[in-house]
């Protein structure tokens, strides 16, 4: 039988419950200490791992402190410390530009507006939603490649883009708990829910996912 929209919403709760008597830490992987560090080890992180950014965020920090700094970057220079990050021409070049932006535009300041963050250089939609919704900023659940994936299997979402994904599990979901499902979701992804080998047998939410698309135990 079809599941209806209150099934379905009380089971995206129930998992959420299960994920979080689980994984109670769960938060973002990502180092940092200010606005400006957590948008530019979002930035970083784009096709590399959080490990990685945090092995190359802390000379970087040092060495940049604000985001006029960031727009006075030697590019060269700042191409050499993120080298290691991957992609890390168009990294330097969008840190720049971001960082000019942020100091001429902004004040220095990162804003917690996730349409005003998406229309800085390099900064996606998911890039402005993990910032914003880690600062307080406009609630997001923004959606990467873990989430879009899970959201398929649990049949919590149809859409194939992480726009549609988020869409989907920001109505089945309370705005409350969108920052902490949005890591949940994560780590689950990470840990259990993987790519390719997901470990079903010790899934602690087993119970309530479908296993769309996954291969029977
Ligand atoms: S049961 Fe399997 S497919 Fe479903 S959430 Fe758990 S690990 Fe992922």
């Amino acid at each position: 039988m079809r599941e209806t929209a209150s099934q379905k919403t009380a089971r995206a709760a129930a998992i959420l419950d299960g994920l979080e008597a689980q994984m109670p830490g769960a938060r973002i992987e990502l180092d940092f200490t200010t606005p400006l560090e957590l948008l530019v080890a979002v930035m970083l992180s784009a096709q590399c791992t959080d490990k990685r950014v945090n092995l190359v965020t802390p000379a970087l920090f040092r060495r940049y402190r604000t985001a006029a700094e960031y727009g006075a970057a030697d590019l060269a220079e700042l191409e050499g410390v993120i080298r290691t990050c991957g992609l890390y021409r168009s990294k330097a070049k969008n840190l720049v530009a971001t960082g000019k932006l942020l100091a001429e535009a902004h004040g220095g300041q990162v804003p917690l507006e996730r349409e005003v963050l998406e229309r800085l250089p390099g900064v996606g939609r998911k890039t402005a939603g993990v910032v914003t919704t880690h600062l307080g900023g406009t609630p997001a659940f923004p959606v990467d490649t873990h989430i879009q994936r899970l959201a398929g299997r649990m049949g919590l979402s149809r859409a194939k883009t992480p726009d549609g994904v988020e869409e989907d599990l920001r109505k089945l979901v309370p705005e409350a708990r969108w920052t902490k499902g949005h890591q949940l979701l994560i780590w689950h992804g990470r840990r259990t829910c993987a790519a390719r080998a997901p470990a079903c047998d010790r899934c602690v939410v087993a119970g309530h996912c479908p296993r769309k698309g996954v291969k029977a135990l």
